[in-house]
């Protein structure tokens, strides 16, 4: 099978959307921002062997890519909207292909996401995805909006996606899989944060990682206390607290939302937690200095062997 013909499989399965005057088929896409809203764009590579594991289906992988994109237009506050796909493919392998779209347009439909364009190339398999979406001008959630004496907030549950991954060889349960597997992007709660949280980050690569990229950004310190970090039933089912606490804090795949907000700011944080349909917690404050400290339930500092998922690191 030619390119050209893999390109109009994927091509013939997108849904218009009103404001893609021209998708996939010429040399670019012409797409058109509304008025009064600012166009946010981010990028995420998958490669096989290090952003999943070999051998997961290609229906999660397609599930994967664009959900660690919408992710990060989550954590700015933005609505998606559109997105393009960069495919390299071992083999032009149609199978393979139409399973990969299952999962890329499972999430996509939920989202109302156009894929609008991409590029398809021989090559090990990688799997590179552009989103964009809207945001309005000065509601868009940064990194360095945190101030000193907040609350710091989460999202969902942590630790799950890492421990999926820590019991690969010897299989998983379902419900830690699921998480590694197909991340839910907390699309709904990040807009529903714009204009309340000063700061937010999707967590990536790890709380103690992505939290302290808010703190550099702002210039806060902050002080987390590791019992109120989320936990799922199905990770304390799994793992000895000790395990639990070092994925939570630092395992990473999480695609949960860290952010920050005032004191007198938590009930908005938990009606926009109400109307998103996820938890939040409060798992600590912003303090003055520059260094993110975890307490344990006795007020002892703690930390975790590893912090974070570090590429060359
Ligand atoms: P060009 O050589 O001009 O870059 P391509 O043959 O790469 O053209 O792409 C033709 C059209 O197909 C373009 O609109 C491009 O955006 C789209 N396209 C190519 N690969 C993909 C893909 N994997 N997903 C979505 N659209 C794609
Ligand atoms: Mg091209």
């Amino acid at each position: 099978m030619a390119e050209f013909d893999l390109i109009d499989r994927i091509r013939r399965r997108i849904p218009a959307r009103a404001d893609v005057a021209l998708g996939i088929g010429d040399d670019a896409a012409l797409l058109q921002v509304p008025a009064g809203r600012q166009l946010v764009v981010c990028a995420d590579t998958l490669n096989e062997g290090i952003h999943f594991p070999a051998g997961t289906a290609a229906a999660d992988i397609g599930w994967k890519a664009l959900a660690v994109n919408l992710s990060d237009l989550a954590a700015m506050g933005a609505e998606p909207a559109w997105c393009t796909l960069s495919l390299s493919l071992p083999a032009p392998d149609v199978a393979w292909l139409d399973a990969f779209l299952d999962g890329f347009l499972e999430l996509a439909a939920l989202h109302r996401v156009a894929l609008v364009g991409g590029d398809t190339t021989r090559g090990p398999l990688s799997v590179s995805v552009t989103a964009h979406g809207f945001v309005e001008p000065g509601r868009a959630l940064l990194r360095g909006g945190a101030g000193v004496g907040e609350d710091i907030w989460v999202s969902g549950t942590l630790g799950d996606a890492a421990a999926a991954l820590a019991l690969l060889e010897q299989g998983a349960p379902d419900a830690l899989r699921q998480r590694l597997d197909r991340p839910t992007p907390r699309v709904e709660l990040g807009r529903a944060l714009a204009g309340i949280a000063t700061a937010a980050v999707d967590v990536s690569d790890g709380l103690l990682a992505d939290l302290a990229h808010v703190c550099r950004a702002s210039g806060v310190g902050a002080e987390v206390e590791l019992d109120r970090l989320p936990a799922s039933a199905a990770l304390r089912d799994a793992v000895g607290p000790e395990q639990r606490r070092a994925f939570q804090a630092a395992g990473g795949d999480d695609y949960e939302l860290c952010f920050t907000a005032p004191v007198e700011r938590a009930r908005r944080i938990e009606g926009a937690a109400a109307v998103s349909g996820v938890a939040v917690a409060r798992i600590g404050r912003t303090v003055g200095g520059s260094h993110v400290v975890m307490r344990d339930g006795g007020g002892r500092p703690w930390a975790p062997d590893k912090t974070g998922y570090e590429h060359f690191g």
